[in-house]
């Protein structure tokens, strides 16, 4: 049971899986899938793409 990442679009495989962290801390597995829409790196990289685009934009303003 996997989440698509809402950025790449490939599998977003928990580690440990979802079905183990709601045995083991409560809760759903469908509540961990959805805590994690998107891989680490995808949410890094849609992050670091926003604020360089905000400074190119600050750039040409100026
Ligand atoms: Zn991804």
């Amino acid at each position: 049971m996997h989440r698509k990442c809402n950025i790449c679009g490939g599998n977003v495989i928990l580690s440990p899986s979802a079905a183990e962290r709601a045995k083991k801390y409560g809760g759903t597995a469908e509540y961990y899938l959805d805590l994690f829409p998107a891989h680490a790196g995808c949410t890094l990289r849609k992050r670091l793409d926003g604020e360089r685009e905000l400074l190119i934009r600050k750039y040409k303003e100026n």
